[in-house]
């Protein structure tokens, strides 16, 4: 199995970038931030509280995650947008600290990716944790002020200051937690994205995977 992990923090390029490699490949795409957002998704619906462990990792072991170019459906509920909207945003980092809940998907992305030739696989512990042995690993960054800037266009009705605020605290959330946290693997590619836009990038990682697979 061929299997190319991105990770790197909210707003550094990864799904844009994961997403035209995969195209440009031809493989599979998978968007495993999309799997814990289903997960805060659902939790938001049910009244549950986020910081409740076990009644949520109870509930994710039960629910149906479907991702895919369509979009994302949640027990058969279509949640594409309410996923990206700042309710799901606000709790995800807390219900992706959940050790039951990131055993859970681990597991279940890494049946997504059995039976398939190859795949890009996108989130914060692709390379790290649920495929160390992935054929190529890059990790993308960029400074706060960008990463903000590009969410900012993103999210319209929230203030910049709001957003930058909000990333500040899930990357905290996201680098310090016990399990599975945000981090870079010795072995990956790091690449910078702050000045450089998505295409350049994708070429810049062609050559890479070129040069490690020949
Ligand atoms: O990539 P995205 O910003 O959509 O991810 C949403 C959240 O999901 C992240 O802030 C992080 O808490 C969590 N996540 C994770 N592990 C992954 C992918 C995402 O913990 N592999």
């Amino acid at each position: 199995m061929h299997v190319i992990a991105i990770d790197g923090p909210a707003g550094s390029g990864k799904s844009t970038v994961a997403r035209r490699l995969a195209e440009r490949l031809g493989l599979d795409y998978l968007d495993t931030g999309a799997m814990y957002r289903a997960v805060a998704f659902a939790a938001l619906r049910r009244g549950l509280d986020p910081e409740d462990l076990e009644a949520v990792a109870r509930m994710a072991r039960q629910l149906e995650i479907v991702v895919d170019a369509d979009g994302v459906r949640v027990d058969d509920v279509d949640a594409t947008i309410e996923i990206r909207g700042p309710e799901v945003t606000r709790a995800v980092s807390a219900v992706a600290a959940n050790p039951g809940v990131r055993t859970e998907l681990v597991h279940r992305q890494r049946e997504w990716v059995r039976g398939r030739a190859g795949a890009v696989v996108e989130g914060r512990d692709i390379g790290t944790v649920v495929f160390p042995d992935a054929a190529f690993k890059a990790y993308l960054t960029a400074r706060l002020d960008v990463r903000a800037g590009r969410r900012h266009r993103e999210v319209t009705d929230m203030a910049y200051e709001a957003v930058a605020a909000d990333m500040a605290r899930r990357d905290t959330i996201d680098s310090g937690r016990v399990d599975g946290p945000l981090a870079c693997s010795d072995d990956a590619v790091q690449i910078d994205t702050s000045d450089r836009d998505a295409d350049a990038i994708v070429e810049e990682l062609l050559q890479a995977l070129g040069e490690a697979t020949t």
